[in-house]
Parts: structure tokens; C-alpha cells; sequence
């Protein structure tokens, strides 16, 4: 095969780091460019050594020029406590960010991948969410930098790509857990694995009926090289374990995994919290022929493994 030199953007943050890491198992060339906002170089530092591994220290906000063939756009921050943080700057990493990323990929015609989310189809209305949904946010709420930055972007990859025929992909990805999560990155699975682990109170915001369908990274990487692969296929497309659960499910599954003393704690439920979400991945599976493969216990298993060693 011919080697890539691909751009990562957030790759030192948790998904970001699994995805250089399968590029560089395929032999191409990495440039993985972070702001070490909610990433960290220890994410990435087993891939120091590799000659075809560059980290670049980088404000997606900022324009950046380099010669590449692939472009993942992942950078933004994706916990609620870290995107609600700077609201501002999280919704200019998000449109700023695409805008420079897209500039750059018709410069140098690159393809380049958008990290979307699920979030798109705020509190939805219908369920499951099929990528037909045009969604349901709040566009003045506390979830709206994400929600809105995401959105534009969104839509400023597909005037791109009807303006200038960048050759875009879009994923909407679905709530992803797995290692190399940060133990404070305030989302759920971390949350409750930390928690459990150290003894501590689980804490269910609202009464814990609200669900959420759990991915395993490395499926979505899968997902994600796939997509990026596919010739005509722009998407978007959601990418996700279409499996869902109560948050008081996963709090259960997980004292139960962790063999933790552990209470339960309910806290208030924080405002414009989607009460349910779950993916449609059917367009997945006939165009990319994508399924998940990890279900939740032994992604959880993996992931509890991982937090035993790290915390
Ligand atoms: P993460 O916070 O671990 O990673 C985000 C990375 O982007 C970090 O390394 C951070 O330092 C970097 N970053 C933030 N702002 C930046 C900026 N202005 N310039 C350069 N780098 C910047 O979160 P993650 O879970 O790995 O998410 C990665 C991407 O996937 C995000 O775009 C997120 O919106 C998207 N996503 C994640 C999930 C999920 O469940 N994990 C779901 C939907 C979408
Ligand atoms: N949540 C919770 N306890 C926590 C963290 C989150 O009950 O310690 C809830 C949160 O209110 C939401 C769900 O878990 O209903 C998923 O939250 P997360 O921040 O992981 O993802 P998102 O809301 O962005 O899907």
C-alpha cells in the first residue's frame, strides 16, 4: 500500500490517540496536532519513538498549512464540564477550526473527515435518531457552544464540498468510551468507573432514567478509517452501539463489574440534558458494511482495567 501522511486534529485527546495509533499500525504517516486543551502527551507518548509519528503543538483556531493527503478533524473538547469551561472558545474551535481545517483540505486537495456528533439532534423527538433528523437543540442553552459549533460545522463542510468540491465525510458519533479517558473528564462511564474504584459515591444527575447508547473506541475507530476509506460516500453518518441504557443501568453494571462498596448519590439533573438517545445505523452498515463488535461489558471490563492502573 502507499503511505498517507494524514493530519489529525485533536489527537492527543482519548479518541484522537486511538486513531493515530491504528494509522500508524496501517503504515502511513501521522501528524497529530493538539492544543492539549483536554488531550495530554501522555496519551501519545508510546508513539514518540515512531520516525512516521509527528506531535504538533497547535490552536486549531489558528490557520495551519502542511502537506497531507487525509484529514481527521476531531479537535474540541467533548465532556460537558470541559466544553461548557469556555463556551467561546469552544464554539470557535469548533467553526474556526472546521473553517481552517476545510481551507487547507481544498488548498491542498485533501479528503478530509468531520468528527460530528450526536449532540446535533439535541433532546430528539424521535427515536431511534436516523441521520434524516434534523434535530432538536436549544440554540441559547449551556449545551449550545457544543451543540451549535458542532452544527455549523457541519454545515460548513457541505458548502465546502458543494462549493468547492472538497472531498468531505461526515461521522455523528454517539457517546465513546474507553481507555485513555481522563479520570476527571466529567462524562459518565469515567465518572462512575473513578468513582466505583475509589470507594467514592456514584453520582446519578436526575433521577437516572435518562438513557444513552455506549460505544467501545475501538469500534468507532473502525468506523471512523472505514467511512474515511469509502470513495462516494459523504455521509452524515451516525457511528454507534445502537445497545441502550438507563444511566441507573450502567451505575448498576458498573459497581457490579468493579465489585464496588459504592452508594449511589442522585444530584441534580444539569439543563437541556438529552432524556434519550440511541443511533439508527442502518445507513452504516449497508454503505460501509460497519457494525459494532464490543458490547458493553467487556468494553466496560477493558475500561475498568485501564482506570485500576491509571488512578
Ligand atoms: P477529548 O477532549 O479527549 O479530545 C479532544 C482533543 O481536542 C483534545 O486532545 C484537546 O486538547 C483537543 N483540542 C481542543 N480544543 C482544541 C483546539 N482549539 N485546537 C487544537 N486542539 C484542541 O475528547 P474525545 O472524546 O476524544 O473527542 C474527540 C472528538 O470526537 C471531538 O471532536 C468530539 O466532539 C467528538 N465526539 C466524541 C464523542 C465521545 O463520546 N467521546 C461523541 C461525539 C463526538
Ligand atoms: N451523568 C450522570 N452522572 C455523571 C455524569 C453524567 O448521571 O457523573 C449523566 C448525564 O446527566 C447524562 C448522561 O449521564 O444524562 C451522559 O452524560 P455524558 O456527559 O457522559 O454525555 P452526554 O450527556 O454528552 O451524552
Amino acid at each position: 500500500m502507499t503511505r498517507k501522511r494524514i493530519l489529525v486534529s485533536g489527537g492527543a485527546g482519548f479518541i484522537g490517540s486511538h486513531l493515530c495509533e491504528k494509522l500508524l499500525k496501517e503504515g502511513n504517516e501521522v501528524l497529530c496536532l493538539d492544543n492539549f486543551f483536554t488531550g495530554d502527551k501522555s496519551n501519545v507518548v508510546h508513539l514518540l519513538n515512531d520516525p512516521y509519528f509527528e506531535l504538533i503543538r497547535h490552536d486549531v483556531t489558528e490557520p495551519f498549512l502542511a502537506e497531507v493527503d487525509q484529514i481527521y478533524n476531531l479537535a474540541c473538547p467533548a465532556s460537558p464540564v470541559h466544553y461548557q469551561y469556555n463556551a467561546i472558545k469552544t464554539i470557535k474551535t469548533s467553526v474556526m477550526g472546521a473553517i481552517h481545517m476545510l481551507g487547507l483540505a481544498k488548498r491542498v486537495h485533501a479528503r478530509i473527515l468531520q468528527a460530528s456528533t450526536s449532540e446535533i439532534y439535541g433532546n430528539p423527538t424521535i427515536h431511534p435518531q436516523e441521520e434524516s433528523y434534523w434535530g432538536n437543540v436549544n440554540p441559547i442553552g449551556i449545551r449550545s457552544c457544543y451543540d451549535e459549533g458542532k452544527r455549523c460545522a457541519e454545515t460548513l463542510f457541505m458548502d465546502y464540498h458543494r462549493q468547492h468540491r472538497v472531498d468531505i465525510k461526515i461521522v455523528r458519533i454517539f457517546n465513546t468510551y474507553g481507555p485513555r479517558m481522563h479520570p476527571q473528564d466529567g462524562r459518565v462511564v469515567s465518572n462512575f468507573i473513578v468513582q466505583a474504584l475509589r470507594g467514592e459515591d456514584i453520582t446519578i444527575y436526575g433521577d437516572g432514567t435518562q438513557t444513552r447508547s455506549f460505544q467501545y473506541v475501538d469500534d468507532l475507530i473502525d468506523g471512523m478509517v472505514k467511512m474515511m476509506a469509502s470513495e462516494n460516500f459523504i455521509g452524515p453518518v451516525n457511528i454507534g452501539n445502537p445497545h441502550e441504557f438507563t444511566m441507573l443501568q450502567l451505575a448498576e453494571k458498573v459497581i457490579e463489574l468493579t465489585d464496588s462498596k459504592s452508594n449511589i448519590k442522585f444530584m441534580p439533573l444539569p439543563m437541556d440534558d438529552p432524556k434519550q438517545r440511541q443511533p439508527n445505523i442502518e445507513l452504516a452498515k449497508q454503505e460501509l458494511g460497519w457494525t459494532p463488535k464490543v458490547q458493553l461489558e467487556e468494553g466496560l471490563r477493558n475500561t475498568i482495567d485501564y482506570f485500576t492502573k491509571v488512578i
